[in-house]
């Protein structure tokens, strides 16, 4: 797979071009930051609201949506993707002209076909591979974070360029931008998001539930599956070292343990297969943006009923309880 570095891309190709970044959310206020850090011109486009605020207080000055659509050589669409395809068509589209630069953030809404962008404008996609807030926080200490990239049309002939001088002005050529496409970066990421978190969420609420039902003390319980932040080192080690090569990092007693009960943890890895397959067909066949975006338009009835049974979950008040536990929190 091709992966480009910093000496891939070239932050002059955005010399005298304006990035408007459209939504200051997570994504959004990361990467206005540090493209005006790397010496880009950069406006916001955001309701007037507490985000705008944020922007305000960060040295940047809001317009409405339209005007940065309309003004900037680049658009950079960083609001979720479910409201993308509205707001595209009322406050984008009709002020887009002939060679200006979309970059989605996602492949989700032009690989759907939920956002259809004129032929006559390039279409990019830088896809930071972590949450904004890390976006910022590793360009800060002069690192980065991965990025997938690619270029879905190319109408200027440069619209290469661009995609990784945008990689760059963010901070992921630092890590390394991976080129893959729209379609595997949005079905990848919904799959992690569909298939494989659930899957980890529910093996720990399960583990809590059973050793409470056990008899042992809710914060030892807590500690021990994820508030000692062992779980996120591992994580990290996985990250940096490989999947099992961290495990040297661990006793013989840990090791063994692990690897001898590895197979059969799931129960069967047909179920868990089957799950994964079943999720990947939902993915890639466009029913789950479907069934998202009607959730959308529903005002996120089910999103709101789910959020709200999970923080009631007895799990919740012992996050808490061990969290007052811990010095830095008490
Ligand atoms: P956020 O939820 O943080 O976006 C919030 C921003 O969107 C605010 O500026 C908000 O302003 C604006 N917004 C929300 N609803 C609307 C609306 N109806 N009309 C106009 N503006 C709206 O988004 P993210 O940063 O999480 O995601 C942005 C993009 O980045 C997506 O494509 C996502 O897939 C991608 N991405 C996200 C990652 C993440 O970790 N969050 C990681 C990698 C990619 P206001 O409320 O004022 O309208």
């Amino acid at each position: 797979m091709k992966v480009f570095y910093e000496h891939d891309a070239d932050l002059r190709v955005l010399e005298g071009k304006r990035i408007g970044v459209i939504g200051y959310g997570n994504q959004g206020r990361a990467q206005a930051l540090n493209l005006r850090d790397s010496g880009v011109s950069v406006q916001v486009g955001n309701l007037e609201d507490e985000y705008a605020k944020t922007a305000r207080v960060d040295g940047f000055s809001p317009v409405p949506i339209a005007d940065a659509a309309r003004d900037a050589d680049i658009v950079m669409i960083l609001i979720p993707d479910e409201v993308q395809p509205a707001v595209f068509k009322s406050e984008i589209a009709p002020h887009l002209h002939s060679g200006q630069t979309l970059s989605f953030a996602s492949g989700y809404n032009v690989h759907f076909g939920m956002v259809v962008p004129p032929k006559d404008i390039d279409v990019i996609m830088v896809a930071p591979r972590t949450i904004g807030r890390q976006v910022r926080i590793a360009y800060e200490g002069g690192g980065g974070v991965n990025a997938d990239v690619d270029v879905w049309q190319d109408c200027s002939g440069a619209a290469w360029a661009v995609t990784l001088a945008i990689a760059k002005g963010i901070g992921c050529t630092r890590a390394g931008a991976f080129h893959t496409s729209f379609a595997t970066e949005v079905e990848l990421d919904l799959f992690s998001e569909q298939a494989l978190w659930p899957a980890l969420f529910e093996c720990l609420v399960t583990a809590y539930e059973f050793l409470i039902e056990k008899g042992y003390p809710k914060e030892a319980v807590v500690l021990e599956l994820y508030a000692s932040e062992e779980p996120a080192d591992i994580f990290l080690q996985m990250a940096r070292q490989g999947i099992f090569e961290q495990m040297r990092f661990h006793s013989p007693t840990s090791q063994y343990g692990v690897l001898s009960r590895r197979a059969g943890a799931t129960g069967g890895n047909a179920q868990l297969r089957k799950r994964m397959e079943e999720a990947l067909d939902h993915i890639r066949s466009g029913r789950f943006a479907a069934e998202w975006r009607d959730e959308e338009l529903a005002g996120y009835p089910a999103l709101h009923r789910l959020r709200k049974q999970a923080l009631e979950h007895p799990i919740n008040a012992a996050d808490r309880t061990v969290r007052s536990l811990m010095p830095a929190n008490a």
